[in-house]
């Protein structure tokens, strides 16, 4: 029997509603085990059962999230006795999972759109009527002809579409549409972050914004606080120029009644405390109301769009440890080659894109009386697959392949962005993945087989 699972619970920072983590504990077993009401699911019990590499996405987790979120907004509202409303726009993007999508629907999510594709699905869903007619889609991304076409034929049957004009095109397009339009203000104000572009091919600067003749249905100005903002201090900077605009905008078009604050509301993937959700929100409802009031303009409805932030936390990915080798270099912080059989290239792609880092735990954790520096390789030829640069590594529990027990880890905070990025570098399969919710287990993607994976190489 495993002999202190509170230490491990403490140690891997599980059960921390801070980290998003109170879904997660170990058994007296030292299995991880995912909580919902009083359902247990054990997550090693799963791996065993459906095989690794696995993502089990869990949607009453994102379910809760924008629950709150939408909770959140309604009671700030309360408080301030704000006279805007409030609404939550699910990013597909982020997730294009069905499960996914129809549980933020499910919850009172609205849907934004990136692609004809993705706005393709909301036709299916429309079809289907499985979403009330009010949903609101907000439509982002270049506006081929296809996704104009698209905008156009879900508007005429009364839905409420709005497109986001982001290029000189969309322009000429949009600009008298007699549905409501948004616009992007390209935001000067910038951050050191890898979504935060020096230079930003998409909306228009304010001083175009300003020039442009009235519009027929301006209803939106969005533009993008940027992920990974450390300090509130800077998303608020981007509010108050986006609100500057809006306010000499709403001069020339009077329509103009919403301000989107996009997506970029990080989450806690290192385990490091940022900002919190509900201090940023009520900070920004704050500023919207003060500085509406010392103009005597209405306060402005928000748009929220917030994307890894509600379905990051909402899946974790499950690897076997298939091999362990020594270091023997001195000056290194790691001890260790755990190689995983999966890939991170493939998997956990911003791994490598983008320097993603992740919280990484023991499934089964009968041997973390020891705990070791270890790297972390990917089953892939590639020497880039690894998780863990040169000058860091990750702790885990002392394991050699030997041991009779096989050993697994869990990624968590998976949900966001990896399935879609996700390649098939060397061939290799994307995880499984299992849908896991009021007992029941679903699985909603299956391995593919090396015939499934040559299929989409033309063999
Ligand atoms: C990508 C994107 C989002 C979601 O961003 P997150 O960082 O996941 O919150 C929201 N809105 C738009 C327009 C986007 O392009």
């Amino acid at each position: 029997m495993h002999k202190n699972a509170r230490v491990s619970k403490k140690l891997w920072k599980l059960g921390m509603k801070e980290y998003n983590t109170q879904y997660f504990d170990f058994n007296k077993d030292g299995d991880l085990i995912a909580k919902e009401g009083n359902n247990v699911y054990n997550i090693r019990y799963l791996a065993e059962k459906f095989g690794t590499s696995l993502e089990i996405l869990f949607p009453y987790i994102l379910e809760e999230r924008v629950e709150d979120l939408i909770d959140l907004a309604s009671s700030l509202i309360k408080k301030l006795k704000y006279q805007g409303k409030f609404y939550y726009h699910f990013p597909m993007k982020s997730n294009q999972t069905k499960e996914v999508v129809m549980a933020m629907v499910g919850e009172g999510a609205n849907i934004e759109t990136a692609s004809y594709n993705e706005l393709s699905l909301v036709r299916k869903m429309l079809e289907q009527e499985s979403f009330n007619q009010k949903m609101r889609i907000l439509c982002n991304g270049p506006k081929t002809d296809k996704y104009i076409n698209l905008i156009d034929e879900l508007q005429h049957r009364g839905l409420k579409v709005i497109p986001i004009i982001e290029g000189p095109n969309e322009l000429k397009n949009f600009q008298y549409s007699r549905y409501d339009v948004g616009i992007r203000l390209d935001m000067p104000v910038k951050t050191n972050s890898s979504w935060n572009k020096k230079i930003d091919r998409f909306g228009f600067t304010k001083e175009e914004i300003l020039k442009m003749p009235p519009f027929k249905n301006l209803k939106v100005l969005h533009y993008r606080m940027g992920a990974k903002f450390d300090k509130p201090a800077d998303v608020l900077a981007t509010t108050k120029y986006a609100l500057n605009v809006y306010f000499e905008l709403k001069a020339k078009n009077p329509s103009l009644d919403s301000i989107d604050i996009g997506g970029g509301m990080p989450i806690p993937y290192e385990r490091d405390k940022k900002y919190q959700a509900d201090k940023i929100l009520e900070r920004i409802f704050e500023l919207l109301k003060k500085e509406s009031e010392k103009r005597g303009v209405p306060h402005p409805n928000l748009v929220c769009e917030w994307g890894r932030y509600i379905v990051a936390p909402a899946q974790v990915t499950i690897y076997k440890v298939i091999d362990t080798k020594n270091i023997t270099h001195k000056n290194i912080p790691a001890k260790k080659w755990y190689v995983v059989d999966g890939s991170f290239m493939n998997d956990l792609i911003d791994t490598w894109s983008i320097d993603q880092k992740w919280a990484v735990a023991p499934v089964n954790n009968k041997y973390d009386e020891k705990i070791t520096d270890v790297w972390l390789s990917g089953s892939s030829c590639d020497s880039d697959d690894i998780y863990t640069g040169v000058e860091s590594s990750v702790s885990l529990p002392d394991y050699n392949f030997n041991e009779n027990e096989p050993f697994y880890i869990v990624f968590f905070d998976t949900g966001a962005y990896q399935d879609a990025l996700a390649s098939s570098h060397c061939l290799l399969s994307s995880p499984l993945k299992i849908v896991v919710e009021n007992g029941h287990i679903v699985v909603a993607r299956k391995r593919a087989s090396p015939d499934d994976m040559g299929k989409e190489f033309g063999w």
